[in-house]
């Protein structure tokens, strides 16, 4: 159960609309993102992100041949850090292959 963010009555988590007041309750943005053409196996696989803008949280889905095939859900804080993590500048690539032969002891 939550509260309906027009009328504050309260409603069954599932539903899309308010019974009381008939506002929309999942309203959500939706965008999908090509897998990239550089991975062989991710060939024909979408990536699906759903914004849920009433109950705040972002919903995940691989799609392969127009079916989803696999989904998660991240609540506001983590998809907050998950934007964070892919916005920060990428160190550049020298200093990328430096840790790399670091690494791999080459
Ligand atoms: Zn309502």
């Amino acid at each position: 159960m939550r509260e309906c963010s027009r009328c504050e009555g309260w409603i069954e988590d599932s539903f899309r609309f308010c019974p009381w007041c008939a506002a929309p309750q999942r309203l959500k943005l939706v965008e999908f993102f090509a897998a990239s053409p550089r991975i062989e196996s991710d060939d024909g696989k979408a990536l699906r992100v759903s914004r849920y803008l009433a109950d705040r949280h972002v919903r995940f889905s691989i799609w392969k041949e127009r079916q989803a095939v696999e989904a998660l859900s991240l609540d506001e804080a983590e998809a907050e850090r998950l934007a964070a993590f892919l916005t920060a500048p990428a160190p550049p690539r020298e200093r990328l292959r430096r840790v790399a032969a670091r690494v791999l002891g080459r």
